[in-house]
């Protein structure tokens, strides 16, 4: 049989096939050889040991399509982000890091603005304004009333999602949206999950539906740019994209140069400057970064 391991802790791996259930397996010697260890995430064949008990021996690990370190989960298909235009304020610092950090993986992304009841069309207008170029989904909702709902539902369908907000944007309320009519299998997979549980947190997926997949990530302690140059930075902005060979001078970094197609089309509104502002100041902080 073939499934998708759920989380894994004491070196138990807990694999869910759709249609059967969800399967106790200890991954055998052979993988300690071939260096390659079980990751959430990952598609593997078990073989079945107990059908009662619902245990077996993980035989095979397919293929990886990725594999993120932070969390550690392999085929992600793509990276949801929320964050409340209102209360909490958003950080958009936090949000541009989060981007690049995904860019950089090439992983795409949503970004779920909730709690749209608190803003006003202009706001909303603004968001989308500051976002739709950056090579994201924009998407707006309020899991209070339901909105976006729907949407979000069909963008997560099929696809193994990680989450990732700052707390009390409304995550917990979104999943619970989203999870709607889903408890009895969800709750299945979790109880069983629960009784292997440690004190410390592990990186867990949740099962939503055929194929579909998603995994809470615990906020963004670990956002730190890693491994970029500041020469590299502005390929991590999708929108500078499409100036990037209309600069004066080659391999303008977009920010002193005379002749700058970026900063003429920040001129012109087709760039946000918010996004602009923060490029630069990450270009600055990596200039002055130790080298490690
Ligand atoms: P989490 O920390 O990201 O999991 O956030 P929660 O789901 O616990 O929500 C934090 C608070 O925001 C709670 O008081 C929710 O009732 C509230 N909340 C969640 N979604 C919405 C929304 O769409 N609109 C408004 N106005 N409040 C919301
Ligand atoms: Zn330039």
């Amino acid at each position: 049989m073939t499934g998708k391991i759920m989380k894994g802790i004491g070196g138990f791996y807990y694999v869910y096939v759709e249609n059967a259930g969800l399967y106790e397996c200890r991954a055998k010697g052979i993988f300690r050889n071939k260096k390659m260890k079980p990751n959430v995430g990952d598609m593997v064949d078990i073989d079945v040991i107990s059908e009662e008990e619902k245990t077996g021996n993980l035989v095979v690990i397919h293929p990886r399509k990725n594999q993120l370190i932070r969390p550690m989960v392999a085929n992600v298909d793509q990276a949801l982000v929320i964050f409340a235009v209102h209360e909490p304020e958003p950080n958009f610092q936090l949000l541009n890091r989060f981007l690049i950090m995904m860019e950089k993986q090439e992983i795409p992304v949503v970004i779920c603005f909730n709690k749209m009841d608190l803003a006003s069309d202009a706001e909303r207008e603004q968001l989308l304004l500051d976002y739709e170029n950056s090579g994201c989904h924009v998407l707006f909702s309020s899991a209070q009333e339901g909105e976006g709902i729907p949407e979000l539902k069909s963008l997560l369908r099929g696809k193994t999602t990680v989450m990732a907000g700052p707390s009390g944007v409304g995550k917990s309320s979104t999943l619970n949206s989203i999870s709607e009519g889903k408890q009895m299998e969800t709750g299945a997979v979790s109880e069983k999950i629960k009784r292997g549980r440690h004190t410390t947190r592990h990186s867990e997926l949740i099962y939503l539906g055929e194929d579909t997949y998603l995994m809470d990530t615990p906020g963004f302690s670990s956002l730190y740019l890693m491994d970029i140059d500041k020469e590299d930075l502005r390929f991590y902005f999708p929108e500078f994209g499409a100036y990037e060979n209309q600069c004066r001078f080659n391999g303008c970094s977009h920010i002193h140069e005379p002749g700058c197609a970026v900063k003429e089309a920040l001129a012109e509104g087709r760039i946000s400057r918010m996004r602009y502002e923060d490029y630069c100041y990450l270009y600055e902080e990596l200039a002055s970064a130790r080298k490690w």
